[in-house]
C-alpha cells in the first residue's frame, strides 16, 4: 500500500517520518510548500504541490489538519481526484457530523473513509506510541491496520463513522480538567517553597501521576509553553464537545471554565501556546 500525507503540523511530522520508517510512505502535501518540500527531501518520499496529486497517486491518503472546515476543504479536493477504492484516514480532532459528512461525500466516489483521531501527543507522533479511537468500516480499518501500527501503540475500533471522533470528545474533556488540576496545583506547590521538580517526580510515580503532568510539569514551573497542543486546537476541541454536550441537555462545569480560560489566553495573544499555558492564568491566584 502506498501512503499520502496531508499536514505536516506538530501532529503530522511524526506520523510521516513513521509511515516513512516502515515503508509505506509515498509521499506528503503540506499547505505551505517549503515544509513538504524539506519534509520529503528528509523523508526520501515525493513531495506533492497539491491535494489532487497525491490523492490520484496513493491508495491510502492520511490528513492531520486543524479544523472541521480544513478537514472538509482537504476532503473535498481527495473526492476530485482519487480512484475508487481509495482509503482516507482522518487523524485530525474534529466533529462526529464532521467525520459523517466526509464520509458521505467521499462515498460517493466509493472512497472508504475511516475518522481516526489520535491521543499521545507530539511525543506520541514522533515516537509511534499514539492511542488511535477509530470509527467506520472495521474491514476497511483491518485493510490499512499496519499502517495504523507504524503509528501507534494502540488502534482501538470505537463503532460506526464518528464514533471515533465521539471517543476523542471524551478525551479531551478529560485533558481540559487534567490541566486544570495540575497547573492548579503546581502553583499551590510553589508556594509551599517546595523543590517542584522533585514534585513533579515523586507525584507522577504515584496515584495522581498523569501523562500531562510528566510531560508539561516540568516546563510549566519554568513558564515555558511551546506548543505540544496550542490552547487554540483544545478550545476548538472543546467548543466541538459544548455543543455535543448541549444536545444531551448537559452542561459540564470543568468545559466551561476551560473554555473561558482558554478565550482569557487567546485575547491575551496565548493561543499558539501550548495548553500548558494555563498555568499563566493561575500564577495571577497568588
Ligand atoms: P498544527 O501544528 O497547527 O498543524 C496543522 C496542519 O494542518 C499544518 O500542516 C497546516 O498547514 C495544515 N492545515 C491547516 N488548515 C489546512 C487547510 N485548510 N488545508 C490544508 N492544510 C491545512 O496542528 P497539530 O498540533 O499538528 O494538530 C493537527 C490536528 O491534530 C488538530 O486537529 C489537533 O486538534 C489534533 N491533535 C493535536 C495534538 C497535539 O498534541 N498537537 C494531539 C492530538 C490531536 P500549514 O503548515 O500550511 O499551516
Amino acid at each position: 500500500m502506498q501512503a499520502g500525507m496531508i499536514g505536516l503540523g506538530a501532529m503530522g511530522v511524526g506520523m510521516a517520518s513513521n509511515l516513512a520508517q516502515a515503508g509505506f510512505l509515498q509521499g506528503v502535501y503540506n499547505r505551505t510548500q517549503h515544509k513538504a518540500e524539506t519534509w520529503a527531501q528528509t523523508l526520501a518520499c515525493r513531495h506533492y504541490a497539491t491535494i489532487s496529486e497525491l490523492a490520484a497517486d496513493c491508495n491510502v491518503v492520511f490528513l492531520c489538519v486543524s479544523a472541521d472546515v480544513d478537514v472538509l476543504e482537504v476532503v473535498e479536493q481527495i473526492q476530485q481526484a482519487a480512484k475508487p477504492g481509495t482509503i482516507v484516514v482522518d487523524m485530525s480532532t474534529v466533529s462526529v457530523d464532521t467525520a459523517r459528512q466526509a464520509a458521505a461525500k467521499l462515498a460517493e466516489k466509493q472512497i472508504a473513509f475511516l475518522d481516526a483521531p489520535v491521543s499521545g501527543g507530539v511525543e506520541g507522533a514522533k515516537n509511534a506510541k499514539l492511542v488511535m479511537m477509530v470509527g467506520g468500516d472495521e474491514a476497511v480499518l483491518d485493510k490499512v491496520r499496519p499502517l495504523l501500527m507504524a503509528m501507534s501503540q494502540r488502534i482501538a475500533y470505537m463503532g460506526p463513522t464518528g464514533s471515533g471522533q465521539a471517543t476523542k470528545a471524551v478525551n479531551q474533556i478529560m485533558a481540559a480538567g487534567i490541566n486544570q488540576a495540575v497547573s492548579e496545583a503546581l502553583i499551590f506547590g510553589q508556594t509551599q517553597g517546595l523543590d517542584m521538580d522533585k514534585v513533579i517526580d515523586v507525584i507522577s510515580g504515584g496515584a495522581a501521576g498523569n501523562w500531562f503532568l510528566q510531560h508539561r510539569g516540568p516546563t510549566m514551573i519554568k513558564n515555558s509553553f511551546k506548543p505540544g497542543f496550542k490552547v487554540a486546537l483544545h478550545h476548538k476541541d472543546l467548543t466541538i464537545c459544548r455543543q455535543m454536550a448541549e444536545q444531551k441537555q448537559l452542561t459540564l462545569p470543568l468545559l466551561e471554565k476551560t473554555l473561558q480560560d482558554y478565550q482569557d489566553l487567546i485575547a491575551q495573544g496565548f493561543g499558539e501556546e501550548d495548553i500548558s499555558a494555563l498555568y499563566r492564568l493561575k500564577k495571577n491566584l497568588e
